[in-house]
Protein backbone atom coordinates (compact mmCIF):
# COMPACT_ATOMS: atom_id res chain seq x y z
CA UNK A 1 0.00 0.00 0.00
CA UNK A 2 1.26 3.06 -0.80
CA UNK A 3 0.77 5.87 2.36
CA UNK A 4 0.68 9.19 2.14
CA UNK A 5 3.60 11.42 3.19
CA UNK A 6 5.57 14.79 3.18
CA UNK A 7 5.86 15.19 -0.58
CA UNK A 8 2.01 15.08 -1.10
CA UNK A 9 1.36 17.60 1.44
CA UNK A 10 -0.73 20.14 -0.60
CA UNK A 11 1.20 23.11 0.72
CA UNK A 12 4.19 22.47 -0.56
CA UNK A 13 5.46 24.56 -3.22
CA UNK A 14 8.23 24.59 -5.44
CA UNK A 15 10.98 26.85 -6.33
CA UNK A 16 10.38 26.21 -9.71
CA UNK A 17 8.02 28.79 -10.53
CA UNK A 18 5.49 26.95 -12.89
CA UNK A 19 5.28 23.99 -11.20
CA UNK A 20 2.91 26.11 -8.88
CA UNK A 21 0.59 26.90 -11.29
CA UNK A 22 -3.10 25.77 -10.20
CA UNK A 23 -3.37 23.86 -13.80
CA UNK A 24 -0.49 22.46 -14.06
CA UNK A 25 -0.07 18.36 -14.56
CA UNK A 26 3.25 18.29 -12.71
CA UNK A 27 3.12 20.22 -9.30
CA UNK A 28 6.06 19.15 -7.06
CA UNK A 29 3.74 16.61 -5.53
CA UNK A 30 3.53 14.54 -9.16
CA UNK A 31 7.51 14.09 -9.93
CA UNK A 32 7.08 11.58 -13.26
CA UNK A 33 9.86 9.79 -15.28
CA UNK A 34 9.94 10.44 -18.56
CA UNK A 35 13.39 9.75 -21.17
CA UNK A 36 14.23 12.84 -23.87
CA UNK A 37 17.05 13.63 -25.57
CA UNK A 38 18.38 17.81 -25.50
CA UNK A 39 20.70 20.18 -26.96
CA UNK A 40 24.40 19.71 -25.17
CA UNK A 41 24.92 22.12 -22.61
CA UNK A 42 28.76 21.77 -22.56
CA UNK A 43 31.67 19.19 -23.78
CA UNK A 44 30.72 16.96 -20.35
CA UNK A 45 26.87 16.55 -21.70
CA UNK A 46 27.26 14.00 -24.98
CA UNK A 47 25.11 15.42 -27.61
CA UNK A 48 21.74 12.91 -28.82
CA UNK A 49 21.93 10.38 -25.60
CA UNK A 50 18.95 9.92 -23.56
CA UNK A 51 18.76 10.32 -20.37
CA UNK A 52 15.94 10.29 -17.41
CA UNK A 53 14.36 13.25 -16.42
CA UNK A 54 11.46 14.53 -13.79
CA UNK A 55 8.92 16.86 -14.69
CA UNK A 56 8.24 19.88 -12.65
CA UNK A 57 6.13 22.48 -14.30
CA UNK A 58 6.96 23.39 -17.58
CA UNK A 59 10.78 22.09 -16.78
CA UNK A 60 12.92 18.83 -16.28
CA UNK A 61 15.11 18.14 -13.93
CA UNK A 62 18.05 16.13 -16.15
CA UNK A 63 19.45 13.58 -14.13
CA UNK A 64 22.58 13.16 -16.75
CA UNK A 65 23.29 17.03 -15.25
CA UNK A 66 22.41 16.32 -12.07
CA UNK A 67 25.08 12.96 -11.72
CA UNK A 68 27.73 15.82 -13.53
CA UNK A 69 27.53 17.94 -10.62
CA UNK A 70 27.79 15.31 -8.40
CA UNK A 71 30.66 13.65 -9.70
CA UNK A 72 32.41 16.81 -10.49
CA UNK A 73 31.66 18.43 -7.05
CA UNK A 74 29.89 21.36 -7.77
CA UNK A 75 27.56 20.71 -5.87
CA UNK A 76 27.69 19.58 -2.22
CA UNK A 77 27.21 15.86 -1.30
CA UNK A 78 23.02 16.46 -0.94
CA UNK A 79 22.61 13.72 1.50
CA UNK A 80 23.04 11.38 -1.31
CA UNK A 81 25.65 8.75 -0.07
CA UNK A 82 23.75 7.61 2.84
CA UNK A 83 23.50 4.05 2.33
CA UNK A 84 19.59 2.68 1.72
CA UNK A 85 18.48 -0.62 3.30
CA UNK A 86 19.40 -2.27 -0.11
CA UNK A 87 23.08 -1.49 -0.07
CA UNK A 88 22.24 1.01 -2.39
CA UNK A 89 22.97 4.80 -2.43
CA UNK A 90 20.62 7.74 -3.81
CA UNK A 91 24.18 8.41 -5.72
CA UNK A 92 24.25 4.38 -7.56
CA UNK A 93 20.38 5.20 -8.46
CA UNK A 94 21.05 8.80 -10.21
CA UNK A 95 24.32 7.03 -12.09
CA UNK A 96 21.09 4.06 -14.06
CA UNK A 97 18.88 7.37 -14.42
CA UNK A 98 21.68 9.56 -16.08
CA UNK A 99 22.20 6.72 -18.53
CA UNK A 100 19.14 6.70 -19.72
CA UNK A 101 18.21 3.37 -17.97
CA UNK A 102 14.55 3.55 -16.45
CA UNK A 103 14.21 0.07 -16.17
CA UNK A 104 17.41 -0.24 -13.93
CA UNK A 105 16.07 1.81 -11.59
CA UNK A 106 12.14 0.76 -12.06
CA UNK A 107 14.11 -3.13 -10.91
CA UNK A 108 15.17 -1.86 -7.56
CA UNK A 109 11.68 -1.87 -6.41
CA UNK A 110 9.22 0.49 -4.45
CA UNK A 111 11.81 1.40 -2.16
CA UNK A 112 14.30 2.84 -4.14
CA UNK A 113 11.50 4.96 -5.94
CA UNK A 114 10.22 6.15 -2.81
CA UNK A 115 13.76 6.91 -1.56
CA UNK A 116 14.41 9.25 -4.37
CA UNK A 117 10.84 10.29 -4.63
CA UNK A 118 11.86 12.07 -1.12
CA UNK A 119 14.74 13.19 -2.34
CA UNK A 120 13.31 15.29 -4.98
CA UNK A 121 10.68 16.50 -3.09
CA UNK A 122 13.15 17.86 -0.56
CA UNK A 123 15.37 19.31 -3.21
CA UNK A 124 12.94 21.12 -5.49
CA UNK A 125 10.82 22.99 -2.55
CA UNK A 126 10.78 26.50 -2.19
CA UNK A 127 14.03 27.15 0.15
CA UNK A 128 15.84 24.13 -0.66
CA UNK A 129 19.27 24.94 0.15
CA UNK A 130 20.09 22.82 -3.70
CA UNK A 131 18.32 25.40 -5.39
CA UNK A 132 21.50 27.35 -6.63
CA UNK A 133 23.02 24.03 -7.83
CA UNK A 134 20.11 22.66 -9.21
CA UNK A 135 19.23 25.34 -10.93
CA UNK A 136 21.35 24.50 -13.94
CA UNK A 137 20.27 21.02 -14.43
CA UNK A 138 16.77 22.36 -15.67
CA UNK A 139 15.61 22.17 -19.00
CA UNK A 140 12.84 24.12 -20.61
CA UNK A 141 10.55 21.20 -21.36
CA UNK A 142 9.86 22.57 -24.92
CA UNK A 143 13.44 21.90 -25.95
CA UNK A 144 13.42 18.39 -25.00
CA UNK A 145 12.93 15.40 -27.58
CA UNK A 146 10.42 13.02 -25.57
CA UNK A 147 11.77 9.08 -26.64
CA UNK A 148 9.61 6.35 -24.86
CA UNK A 149 10.16 6.28 -20.86
CA UNK A 150 11.55 2.81 -21.20
CA UNK A 151 12.61 -0.07 -23.12
CA UNK A 152 9.28 -2.09 -23.37
CA UNK A 153 9.39 -5.90 -23.58
CA UNK A 154 6.24 -7.00 -23.76
CA UNK A 155 2.72 -5.73 -24.28
CA UNK A 156 -0.83 -6.93 -22.86
CA UNK A 157 -3.76 -5.07 -23.95
CA UNK A 158 -6.45 -6.15 -21.11
CA UNK A 159 -10.58 -5.01 -21.80
CA UNK A 160 -11.75 -3.61 -18.11
CA UNK A 161 -13.97 -1.52 -19.67
CA UNK A 162 -17.43 -3.10 -18.72
CA UNK A 163 -19.18 -0.68 -20.77
CA UNK A 164 -16.74 -0.55 -24.02
CA UNK A 165 -17.37 -4.31 -23.89
CA UNK A 166 -21.33 -4.14 -23.68
CA UNK A 167 -20.83 -1.37 -26.44
CA UNK A 168 -18.88 -2.95 -28.67
CA UNK A 169 -20.32 -6.91 -28.48
CA UNK A 170 -23.81 -5.02 -28.56
CA UNK A 171 -22.61 -3.94 -32.45
CA UNK A 172 -20.91 -7.24 -32.90
CA UNK A 173 -23.58 -9.66 -31.43
CA UNK A 174 -27.07 -7.62 -30.37
CA UNK A 175 -28.57 -10.82 -28.91
CA UNK A 176 -25.22 -11.32 -26.48
CA UNK A 177 -23.23 -8.67 -25.66
CA UNK A 178 -21.76 -9.49 -23.13
CA UNK A 179 -19.68 -12.90 -23.07
CA UNK A 180 -20.31 -15.29 -20.12
CA UNK A 181 -16.48 -15.30 -19.30
CA UNK A 182 -16.38 -11.29 -19.33
CA UNK A 183 -17.11 -10.88 -15.37
CA UNK A 184 -15.22 -13.76 -14.37
CA UNK A 185 -11.70 -13.47 -16.23
CA UNK A 186 -9.51 -10.37 -16.94
CA UNK A 187 -10.47 -10.47 -20.69
CA UNK A 188 -6.76 -9.81 -22.29
CA UNK A 189 -4.58 -10.20 -25.25
CA UNK A 190 -0.82 -10.30 -26.17
CA UNK A 191 -0.09 -7.03 -28.27
CA UNK A 192 2.90 -6.05 -30.30
CA UNK A 193 5.64 -3.81 -28.17
CA UNK A 194 7.66 -2.89 -31.71
CA UNK A 195 4.96 -0.57 -32.91
CA UNK A 196 4.55 1.15 -29.06
CA UNK A 197 5.29 5.16 -29.89
CA UNK A 198 5.61 8.19 -27.49
CA UNK A 199 3.09 10.96 -28.19
CA UNK A 200 3.93 13.11 -30.77
CA UNK A 201 4.89 10.71 -33.34
CA UNK A 202 2.58 10.92 -36.42
CA UNK A 203 0.44 7.72 -36.88
CA UNK A 204 0.49 6.48 -40.22
CA UNK A 205 -3.03 4.71 -41.83
CA UNK A 206 -2.61 1.06 -42.11
CA UNK A 207 -3.22 -1.31 -44.81
CA UNK A 208 -5.24 -4.33 -43.92
CA UNK A 209 -7.77 -7.19 -44.92
CA UNK A 210 -11.17 -6.02 -45.67
CA UNK A 211 -14.42 -7.55 -46.03
CA UNK A 212 -17.66 -5.45 -45.93
CA UNK A 213 -20.57 -7.90 -45.12
CA UNK A 214 -22.03 -7.23 -48.59
CA UNK A 215 -18.41 -8.49 -50.15
CA UNK A 216 -18.09 -12.18 -51.70
CA UNK A 217 -13.98 -11.89 -51.29
CA UNK A 218 -11.86 -9.58 -49.37
CA UNK A 219 -9.63 -7.09 -50.78
CA UNK A 220 -6.30 -5.14 -49.92
CA UNK A 221 -6.35 -1.08 -49.03
CA UNK A 222 -5.95 1.54 -46.38
CA UNK A 223 -7.90 1.25 -43.42
CA UNK A 224 -11.16 2.82 -43.95
CA UNK A 225 -12.60 3.07 -40.17
CA UNK A 226 -9.52 4.12 -38.09
CA UNK A 227 -10.22 4.41 -34.40
CA UNK A 228 -8.92 5.20 -31.39
CA UNK A 229 -9.42 3.86 -27.74
CA UNK A 230 -8.56 5.53 -24.93
CA UNK A 231 -6.80 3.40 -22.19
CA UNK A 232 -4.17 3.67 -19.42
CA UNK A 233 -1.68 1.77 -18.91
CA UNK A 234 0.33 -0.01 -16.37
CA UNK A 235 4.20 0.18 -16.24
CA UNK A 236 5.82 -2.65 -14.65
CA UNK A 237 8.58 -2.03 -12.33
CA UNK A 238 9.76 -5.39 -10.97
CA UNK A 239 9.30 -9.56 -12.07
CA UNK A 240 8.20 -12.39 -11.03
CA UNK A 241 10.30 -15.19 -11.56
CA UNK A 242 9.05 -18.06 -14.46
CA UNK A 243 6.99 -20.70 -12.97
CA UNK A 244 5.44 -18.28 -9.66
CA UNK A 245 2.62 -16.18 -9.45
CA UNK A 246 1.77 -12.88 -8.10
CA UNK A 247 -0.76 -12.68 -4.79
CA UNK A 248 -2.97 -9.93 -5.52
CA UNK A 249 -1.87 -8.49 -1.56
CA UNK A 250 1.81 -8.55 -3.78
CA UNK A 251 0.97 -7.06 -6.96
CA UNK A 252 0.87 -3.23 -6.87
CA UNK A 253 4.54 -4.04 -5.35
CA UNK A 254 5.86 -4.90 -9.03
CA UNK A 255 3.90 -1.97 -10.49
CA UNK A 256 6.18 1.62 -11.21
CA UNK A 257 3.43 3.81 -12.22
CA UNK A 258 0.98 4.94 -14.98
CA UNK A 259 1.10 6.30 -18.89
CA UNK A 260 -1.82 7.18 -20.93
CA UNK A 261 -2.34 4.69 -24.08
CA UNK A 262 -3.92 5.04 -27.21
CA UNK A 263 -4.44 1.74 -28.47
CA UNK A 264 -5.36 2.96 -32.93
CA UNK A 265 -7.52 0.35 -34.31
CA UNK A 266 -8.29 -0.67 -37.84
CA UNK A 267 -12.08 -1.64 -37.12
CA UNK A 268 -12.70 -2.88 -40.36
CA UNK A 269 -9.60 -4.99 -40.36
CA UNK A 270 -10.83 -6.61 -37.01
CA UNK A 271 -14.00 -6.84 -38.10
CA UNK A 272 -12.95 -9.20 -40.38
CA UNK A 273 -9.90 -10.65 -38.75
CA UNK A 274 -10.82 -11.02 -35.38
CA UNK A 275 -12.42 -14.52 -34.76
CA UNK A 276 -10.93 -17.04 -33.79
CA UNK A 277 -7.96 -15.64 -32.53
CA UNK A 278 -8.20 -11.74 -31.66
CA UNK A 279 -7.08 -8.50 -32.93
CA UNK A 280 -4.07 -8.93 -35.02
CA UNK A 281 -2.57 -6.15 -37.67
CA UNK A 282 -6.01 -4.40 -36.94
CA UNK A 283 -3.82 -3.38 -33.24
CA UNK A 284 -0.27 -3.88 -34.55
CA UNK A 285 0.64 -0.45 -36.34
CA UNK A 286 0.45 1.83 -33.87
CA UNK A 287 0.03 2.38 -30.23
CA UNK A 288 0.83 6.03 -28.28
CA UNK A 289 2.12 6.20 -24.85
CA UNK A 290 2.26 9.33 -23.09
CA UNK A 291 6.04 10.22 -22.36
CA UNK A 292 6.13 10.82 -18.19
CA UNK A 293 5.30 7.51 -15.97
CA UNK A 294 3.38 9.12 -13.32
CA UNK A 295 4.45 6.61 -10.28
CA UNK A 296 2.15 4.28 -7.80
CA UNK A 297 3.03 7.21 -5.17
CA UNK A 298 1.75 10.05 -7.08
CA UNK A 299 -1.21 8.25 -7.45
CA UNK A 300 -1.56 7.40 -3.81
CA UNK A 301 -3.95 10.59 -2.69
CA UNK A 302 -6.36 9.31 -5.88
CA UNK A 303 -6.78 6.00 -3.67
CA UNK A 304 -10.34 4.76 -3.61
CA UNK A 305 -12.38 2.15 -3.10
CA UNK A 306 -12.87 -0.26 -5.57
CA UNK A 307 -16.54 -0.73 -6.77
CA UNK A 308 -18.03 -2.37 -9.80
CA UNK A 309 -20.09 -0.40 -11.94
CA UNK A 310 -23.68 -1.38 -12.08
CA UNK A 311 -24.71 -3.51 -15.35
CA UNK A 312 -26.89 -5.91 -16.75
CA UNK A 313 -27.42 -9.08 -15.14
CA UNK A 314 -25.25 -7.71 -11.96
CA UNK A 315 -22.45 -8.78 -10.41
CA UNK A 316 -22.03 -12.79 -10.01
CA UNK A 317 -18.74 -11.98 -7.38
CA UNK A 318 -15.00 -12.48 -7.91
CA UNK A 319 -12.94 -15.87 -7.66
CA UNK A 320 -10.63 -15.64 -4.14
CA UNK A 321 -7.41 -15.57 -5.58
CA UNK A 322 -8.52 -12.03 -7.65
CA UNK A 323 -10.33 -10.88 -4.35
CA UNK A 324 -8.59 -9.51 -0.96
CA UNK A 325 -9.61 -6.81 1.85
CA UNK A 326 -7.40 -3.55 0.39
CA UNK A 327 -8.35 -4.37 -3.13
CA UNK A 328 -11.36 -3.78 -2.08
CA UNK A 329 -10.85 -1.03 -0.12
CA UNK A 330 -8.48 1.10 -2.04
CA UNK A 331 -7.52 -0.58 -5.36
CA UNK A 332 -8.88 1.92 -7.20
CA UNK A 333 -7.67 5.42 -8.49
CA UNK A 334 -10.30 7.95 -9.49
CA UNK A 335 -9.24 9.76 -12.41
CA UNK A 336 -10.74 11.86 -15.22
CA UNK A 337 -10.34 11.02 -18.73
CA UNK A 338 -10.85 12.92 -21.37
CA UNK A 339 -10.36 13.22 -25.39
CA UNK A 340 -9.51 15.74 -27.99
CA UNK A 341 -10.05 15.63 -31.83
CA UNK A 342 -8.50 18.83 -33.95
CA UNK A 343 -8.86 17.97 -37.46
CA UNK A 344 -6.43 19.58 -39.99
CA UNK A 345 -9.18 22.30 -40.75
CA UNK A 346 -9.58 23.24 -37.37
CA UNK A 347 -6.04 23.73 -37.05
CA UNK A 348 -5.93 25.55 -40.11
CA UNK A 349 -8.39 27.90 -38.95
CA UNK A 350 -6.77 28.44 -35.64
CA UNK A 351 -9.87 26.49 -34.05
CA UNK A 352 -9.25 25.00 -30.53
CA UNK A 353 -9.24 21.45 -30.39
CA UNK A 354 -13.22 19.92 -29.34
CA UNK A 355 -13.77 17.61 -26.50
CA UNK A 356 -15.31 14.09 -28.09
CA UNK A 357 -15.31 12.54 -24.19
CA UNK A 358 -14.80 12.91 -20.66
CA UNK A 359 -15.33 10.31 -18.01
CA UNK A 360 -13.88 8.83 -14.74
CA UNK A 361 -11.42 5.43 -14.29
CA UNK A 362 -13.95 4.51 -11.62
CA UNK A 363 -17.27 4.35 -13.18
CA UNK A 364 -15.51 2.34 -16.25
CA UNK A 365 -13.28 -0.73 -15.00
CA UNK A 366 -14.61 -4.10 -13.72
CA UNK A 367 -10.82 -5.04 -12.57
CA UNK A 368 -8.44 -2.78 -10.86
CA UNK A 369 -4.80 -2.62 -11.87
CA UNK A 370 -3.74 -5.42 -8.71
CA UNK A 371 -6.12 -8.02 -10.24
CA UNK A 372 -4.53 -7.47 -13.51
CA UNK A 373 -0.89 -8.35 -12.41
CA UNK A 374 -2.45 -11.29 -10.18
CA UNK A 375 -4.28 -12.92 -13.14
CA UNK A 376 -1.23 -12.21 -15.58
CA UNK A 377 1.03 -14.49 -13.55
CA UNK A 378 -1.69 -17.14 -12.45
CA UNK A 379 -0.28 -19.57 -14.64
CA UNK A 380 3.52 -18.56 -14.10
CA UNK A 381 4.11 -16.34 -16.74
CA UNK A 382 6.86 -13.70 -16.11
CA UNK A 383 6.09 -9.99 -15.55
CA UNK A 384 9.29 -8.32 -16.27
CA UNK A 385 10.09 -4.75 -15.84
CA UNK A 386 8.97 -2.21 -18.43
CA UNK A 387 6.25 -4.37 -19.53
CA UNK A 388 3.35 -2.53 -20.18
CA UNK A 389 -0.58 -3.68 -19.40
CA UNK A 390 -2.98 -1.47 -20.82
CA UNK A 391 -6.50 -1.70 -19.32
CA UNK A 392 -8.39 -1.47 -22.02
CA UNK A 393 -10.71 1.44 -23.72
CA UNK A 394 -12.71 3.02 -20.44
CA UNK A 395 -16.00 4.36 -21.27
CA UNK A 396 -17.96 5.62 -18.80
CA UNK A 397 -21.64 4.41 -18.66
CA UNK A 398 -22.98 7.68 -20.20
CA UNK A 399 -22.84 8.54 -24.58
CA UNK A 400 -20.60 11.65 -23.99
CA UNK A 401 -18.22 9.14 -21.63
CA UNK A 402 -16.84 6.99 -24.47
CA UNK A 403 -13.70 6.15 -25.32
CA UNK A 404 -14.10 5.14 -29.03
CA UNK A 405 -15.44 6.37 -32.25
CA UNK A 406 -17.04 2.99 -32.94
CA UNK A 407 -18.95 3.93 -29.71
CA UNK A 408 -19.38 7.13 -30.04
CA UNK A 409 -20.86 7.15 -33.86
CA UNK A 410 -22.82 3.96 -33.19
CA UNK A 411 -20.76 1.87 -35.49
CA UNK A 412 -20.12 4.57 -38.12
CA UNK A 413 -24.11 4.35 -38.18
CA UNK A 414 -24.41 8.35 -36.41
CA UNK A 415 -21.71 10.76 -37.80
CA UNK A 416 -20.43 13.26 -34.98
CA UNK A 417 -20.69 16.68 -35.87
CA UNK A 418 -17.63 19.23 -35.30
CA UNK A 419 -17.84 23.19 -34.57
CA UNK A 420 -16.81 23.87 -38.16
CA UNK A 421 -19.38 21.94 -39.75
CA UNK A 422 -17.31 18.76 -40.22
CA UNK A 423 -18.52 15.24 -39.74
CA UNK A 424 -17.08 12.65 -38.47
CA UNK A 425 -17.57 8.83 -38.01
CA UNK A 426 -13.60 7.46 -38.16
CA UNK A 427 -10.55 9.36 -38.14
CA UNK A 428 -9.52 10.90 -41.24
CA UNK A 429 -6.21 11.91 -42.32
CA UNK A 430 -4.76 14.70 -40.75
CA UNK A 431 -6.72 14.68 -37.64
CA UNK A 432 -4.67 15.08 -34.15
CA UNK A 433 -6.29 12.91 -31.29
CA UNK A 434 -5.38 13.86 -27.34
CA UNK A 435 -5.78 11.96 -24.60
CA UNK A 436 -5.36 13.22 -21.22
CA UNK A 437 -5.81 12.47 -17.66
CA UNK A 438 -5.59 13.58 -14.11
CA UNK A 439 -6.86 13.42 -10.64
CA UNK A 440 -8.28 16.24 -8.33
CA UNK A 441 -9.85 15.98 -5.47
CA UNK A 442 -10.75 18.52 -2.03
CA UNK A 443 -7.81 18.19 0.36
CA UNK A 444 -5.39 17.16 -2.73
CA UNK A 445 -2.72 18.85 -4.96
CA UNK A 446 -3.84 18.26 -8.37
CA UNK A 447 -1.54 16.15 -10.64
CA UNK A 448 -2.05 15.06 -13.81
CA UNK A 449 -0.28 12.68 -16.77
CA UNK A 450 0.30 14.72 -19.67
CA UNK A 451 -0.52 14.34 -22.83
CA UNK A 452 -1.00 11.58 -25.31
CA UNK A 453 -0.87 12.35 -29.07
CA UNK A 454 -0.87 11.42 -32.33
CA UNK A 455 -1.66 12.49 -36.15
CA UNK A 456 -3.22 10.50 -38.72
CA UNK A 457 -0.95 10.61 -41.74
CA UNK A 458 -2.46 9.54 -44.93
CA UNK A 459 -1.79 5.87 -45.78
CA UNK A 460 1.68 4.61 -48.01
MN1 LIG B 1 -7.37 -1.77 -26.63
Amino acid sequence: MNLLDTTHDPALRSWVASANADDTDFPIQNLPFGCFTAPSVGPHDTPGSARIGIAIGHQVLDLRLVQYALLTGQAPAWGLTAETAEGNTLRDWIASLAAGDLNAFMSLGPAARRGLRAWLSAALAEGSPLQAALQPCLRAQADCTMQLPCQIGDYTDFYTGIHHATSVGKLFRPDNPLLPNYKWVPIGYHGRASSIVVSGTPVRRPLGQLKPPTAETPTVGPCQRLDYELELGAVIGTRNALGTRVPLEEAEDHLFGLVLLNDWSARDVQAWEYQPLGPFLAKNFASTISPWVVTMEALAPFRTAFTRPAIDGGDPGTLPYLDGEANRASGAFDLTLEVELQTAAMRAAGLAPQRLSRGRWTEAAWWTLAQLVTHHTLGGCNLQEGDLLGTGTLSGPGPDQAGSLLELSGGGKAPLTLPNGETRTFLQDGDTLKLKAWGEKPGVRRIGLGACSGTVLPAA
